[in-house]
């Protein structure tokens, strides 16, 4: 069966719906084909919490998109600060979606391209079923880049001297946490947590137990890292865990596989760990765990232009930037795997860099979109662009470019220097 649309979407994450959303409201007739049944990727299925930094000093840095979901979610009495309740980011993301065909359960196969265009883009069903997307313009949202990686586009994944991928992690919520004990341990003991952790704060976050964790491996635990990190979430008591860590390479299915076994091994240890050692979580249990496993970088996408890591120290402005953020480099690597927070050059916020929108399309084909974290960036630039409101307002702007173009995103640069 043909499937005739005017931007086709791949990968539901929040850069995908996004982008679906706003391409809609530009007029398109939209598709967006999610290979789950989760809306949302890692902000939903995936447990990720909070949202980065995305404000400067009073200003609001990002996009429509994603300051709508911050109003939505407030109106719902989901969200503390930047700390949200993923299930109604999960049903306010569905709403959003009214006006977009999505074909869920549903993974691109093969791709049909012709000198620097994707013709069509055939994908097959959970069922069994195969369809033939046609359509001017695409967009892969996959996290993973798999529609650009079939069409054959180029990538590069990991850092640039080792080719080593960011940590994965299986994120997980524990309730019934009781936080006048959490606040009572960090007041008494300061120095047992990293040096950001403060009993002040008014949404709870907090990271080290260093004492607890070195006395439960002396009694035989084979705890995963050196230290136990949560954050709290709206509702009762709950609190969402990202301590789990295994490093492997994340476009190889088997070391995938791997991981995802490993780390539920790992979610169980910390569990028992919390409950046993850290004052307050006595009474905890686990509510859920991620339905995906956390994939921080696997495939970043060639474009037109490669975001690094300087854009970011040197808050790079550009005569294309159609996203502005703030959030610094954040590498999870092994040999420094202490803070948390502490993983990278965390930036003084005094100023915003901008993102060009020649890295969210393929230099290889002039119709392909690219966004999300499989963005065109170097390993330390997408460190930093990962985080979700960046990603969402990457989906904003290629959904709004998508709406102003006809049949190639290279259309854009009709009035702009290119510099390639
Ligand atoms: C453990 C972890 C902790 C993080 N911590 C934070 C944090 O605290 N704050 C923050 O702001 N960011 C954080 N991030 C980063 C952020 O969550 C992600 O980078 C961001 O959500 C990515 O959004 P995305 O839409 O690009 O991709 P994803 O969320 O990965 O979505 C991709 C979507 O595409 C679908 N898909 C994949 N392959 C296919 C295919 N072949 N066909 C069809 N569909 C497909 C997936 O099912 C998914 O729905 C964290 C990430 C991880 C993994």
């Amino acid at each position: 069966m043909i499937l005739n649309y005017d931007v086709a979407i791949f990968g539901g994450g929040i850069a995908g719906v996004s982008a679906a959303v706003t391409a809609a409201r530009e007029g398109k007739n939209v598709i967006l084909i999610e290979q789950s049944t989760v809306i949302g990727g890692n902000a939903t299925g995936g447990l990720v919490n909070p949202f980065m930094r995305f404000w400067l000093n009073n200003e609001i840095l990002c996009g429509t998109f994603f300051k709508e979901l911050l109003e939505e979610l407030r109106e719902k009495d989901a969200i503390l600060q930047n700390c949200f309740d993923s299930e109604i980011l999960r049903l306010v993301l569905m709403k959003k979606l009214e006006n977009v065909t999505v074909l869920f359960r549903t993974i691109p196969i093969s791709v049909v391209t012709s000198n620097n265009r994707i013709e069509s883009v055939t994908v097959k069903s959970a069922l069994g079923n195969e369809y033939t997307v046609v359509s001017p313009l695409f967009i892969d949202a996959t996290g993973d880049g798999s529609l650009s990686y079939i069409a054959g586009c180029s990538f590069e994944s990991g850092d640039e001297l080792k080719h080593e991928n960011q940590g994965t992690t299986l994120m997980f919520v524990l309730a019934n946490v009781n936080f006048d004990k959490v606040l009572s341990s960090v007041r008494n003991d300061p120095e047992n947590f990293f040096p950001w952790v403060s009993p002040a704060q008014k949404v709870i976050s907090v990271g080290g137990y260093f004492k607890e964790v070195k006395k439960a491996r002396e009694e035989g635990l084979n705890y995963p890292v050196d230290y136990f990190f949560f954050t709290q979430l709206p509702g009762n008591g709950r609190v969402t865990v990202n301590t789990t860590h295994v490093w492997v390479k994340t476009t190889d299915d088997f070391e995938i596989s791997k991981a995802i076994k490993e780390l539920h091994n790992q979610v169980e240890t910390v569990y028992i760990f919390a409950k046993k050692y850290v004052p307050g979580f006595e009474q905890s249990y686990i509510e859920k765990i991620s339905t995906y496993l956390g994939v921080r970088e696997s495939r970043r996408v060639a474009g037109l232009y490669q975001f690094s890591g300087e854009d970011v120290t040197e808050k790079k402005k550009f005569e294309d930037g159609v996203v502005k953020a703030v959030y610094g480099v954040d590498v999870h690597k092994k040999e420094e795997n202490t803070n948390p927070r502490d993983s990278g050059a965390i930036p003084r916020y005094e100023d915003y860099y901008e993102i060009p929108i020649r890295s969210l399309i393929s230099k290889e084909f002039e119709n392909l979109g690219i966004v999300g974290r499989n963005f065109s960036g170097t390993f330390l630039g997408q460190s930093a662009a990962r985080i979700m409101p960046t990603c969402a307002d990457m989906g904003e702007a290629i959904g709004r470019l998508a709406g102003k173009v006809k049949r190639s995103f290279y259309e854009v640069f009709n009035n702009l220097k290119r510099e390639v």
